[in-house]
């Protein structure tokens, strides 16, 4: 542990007065030129990734360049196949933001020809059934009920 005085808690008992708040921020945050993936989602339940011209690497999440090639990327539709890579059971509300009520599963999918995988939800499958490799299939939300957000589908087993 450090000396440095940043690092120490502050605690009432040493004259400090520990005041419980919270802040709560509205904001709105801009997606700039990847726009295009949440807009998809959300007006035609489609998963949009961006291609490389030069070495075909095809990036979803969605990258206006590729990281290699140092070209700019096309978009393509992503299959809304794909395999469980990594997976966790949430068993706390980790804040009131949270919309889904726990317990649930999330983890990463790695969408059929996709270079790294997404973070996503699991539906529909008991957690002792999910395993690395599961195929799964994206499933969207009804039109009415998305809004633009990577919360707009989910995966179930295939
Ligand atoms: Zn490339």
């Amino acid at each position: 542990m450090s000396d440095d005085p940043r690092f120490k808690p502050l605690k009432e008992q040493d004259g400090f007065a520990i005041i419980p708040d919270r802040w709560k921020i509205d904001y709105f945050a801009s997606a700039g030129e990847l726009s295009r993936f949440f807009l998809e989602l959300k007006d035609n339940a489609k998963i949009m990734g961006t291609r490389c011209p030069s070495c075909g690497s095809l990036y979803c999440w969605p990258r206006s360049w590729c990281h290699e090639c140092y070209v700019d990327c096309e978009w393509v539709e992503m299959s809304p196949r794909g395999e469980v890579v990594v997976f966790s059971r949430i068993e706390i509300n980790l804040n009131d933001l949270q919309q889904m009520k726990p317990p649930f599963i999330q983890g990463s999918v790695l969408l059929e020809g996709a270079r790294y995988p997404i973070v996503s939800f699991f539906r529909d499958v008991a957690f002792d059934d999910m395993h690395k490799g599961l195929p799964v299939k994206a499933v969207f939300l009804p039109a009415e009920e998305r809004t633009g957000r990577i919360r707009d589908f989910y995966f179930v087993p295939e």
